[in-house]
């Protein structure tokens, strides 16, 4: 609901409340994931230290204070060397307050930029929680995404965010890659097992646009695994990560009881966030922005004009409707209506006049939504279709 008296900042965004959700995004890797479609950029030649510079300007200029929860992500924030995350991780401190505010602190790390001096300074800096982008562990398949490490890098970085203490750990993989068989997925997530992390994202690979990985589909250098395969690769993750005690709380994410992320929650179950850095897109009351996707006019723009936020929009309310079912129903514990309405900013309503509800009474007719004392969730034979799920609801948006 909005708030009276908040008054848009000079990026057009309201300002956002004490407690919001902080994501800082440094936007520097050692070289471009050939699938990747993230806003970053090889970190060779760059003004990393002027970059650096004006994400500390913007965190002094529009950082909520006392923020709930942080993440930092890329880009490879463990790029960074211990000075620059310090110099960055004390500024925060000293404008929001977040090492005694925030539940949950989490960096973004590959491996060949994880020591455990380095995990040691972070958990130091008032990080608690670590992302390790291992991605496979056939090294082969890495050179084809353009990954700089090697599976045995990775384990290595695992046992260093460990040894310096570590207690939250998440594992990033991709699967269903080119030339993937199910048995190679089943041994992967039996050593993801053994590694007993506390959280797995696991991604079915998608062709991104504007990628090399898209091009090279296009182009025939590159096949996608049928469908039906691929759907093979999601049960059995599903069903060997729950054995494990890692449950699906997401449609790709896993965790131990209690160690969902709660940054990505926050998303899921729409709430509002700050982005800060170049390309991060913030959610305050109803209105969205986003900053420039360039590193030379983001530094450009915090120096001249104090911001950097490239667009906004206010979505209509059946837009935001529609938005918050289809981010809800990717989560195992689902919502109700009027949970529903009241994340998107709306007033509750009679059930037979909520646009939103007709669609999911719809899906649940057809069996690919489950409804329980008014809680929606996307039934066991609906999860495959996360994709059609949303498009239904998004076109509220344009109804
Ligand atoms: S390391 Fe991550 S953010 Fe950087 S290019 Fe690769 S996938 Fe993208």
């Amino acid at each position: 609901m909005r708030d009276q008296g908040r008054h848009a900042g000079p990026s057009g965004l309201p300002a956002a409340r004490e407690g919001t959700a902080l994501y800082l995004h440094l936007p520097f890797c050692a070289a471009k994931c050939h699938y990747c479609d993230f806003f970053s950029v090889a970190a060779e030649g760059q003004d990393i230290e002027g970059l650096l510079a004006a994400v500390r300007r913007e965190i002094e200029l529009r950082a909520p204070r006392r923020p709930r929860t942080v993440f930092l992500g890329g880009g490879t924030p463990s790029l960074l060397s211990t000075t620059q995350l310090r110099e960055l991780l004390d500024t925060l401190e000293r404008v929001t307050g977040f090492r005694a505010s925030a539940q949950e602190v989490t960096v973004e790390c590959n491996p060949e930029s994880l020591s455990r001096d380095k995990a040691r300074a972070l958990l130091d800096l008032g990080v608690n929680r670590f992302s390790i982008g291992f991605q496979s562990l056939n090294d082969k398949t890495l050179e084809l995404f353009g990954r700089v490490h090697s599976a045995e890098q990775s384990f290595r970085a695992y046992d260093a965010v460990r040894a310096a203490g570590a207690t939250n750990v998440n594992v990033d993989f991709i699967y269903a890659t080119p030339g993937q068989s199910l048995d190679e997925w089943r041994s992967t997530l039996e050593r993801i097992v053994a590694l007993a992390p506390e959280h797995v994202s696991a991604y079915n690979l998608t062709f991104e646009e504007q990628t090399p990985f898209r091009r090279w589909l296009e182009q025939g250098r590159l096949e996608k695994l049928p469908e039906e395969l691929e759907l093979e690769f999601f049960h059995l993750t599903r069903a060997r990560l729950a054995q494990a005690g890692l449950e699906a709380y997401e449609i790709s994410n896993f965790a131990r009881e209690g160690r969902a992320c709660e940054h990505n929650l926050g998303y899921w179950r729409n709430r509002e966030y700050v982005g800060i850095g170049p390309s991060a897109v913030s959610k305050v009351d109803t209105t969205r922005g986003g900053n420039i996707k360039s590193v030379g006019e983001y530094k450009r723009r915090i120096a001249e004009h104090a911001h950097a936020c490239e667009w906004d929009e206010t979505p209509s309310d059946n837009a935001r409707l529609g938005e918050t079912w289809w981010l809800g129903l990717r989560l195992a514990e689902g919502l109700s209506a009027t949970q529903a309405r009241e994340r998107a900013g709306l007033a509750p309503c009679d059930a037979q006049v909520d646009p939103a509800l007709a669609i999911a009474r719809e899906l649940g007719a057809q069996g690919w939504l489950d409804e329980r004392n008014g809680v929606w969730c996307t039934s066991a034979r609906g999860l495959p279709l996360s994709d059609a799920i949303a498009r239904e609801f998004l076109r509220l948006g344009s109804s």
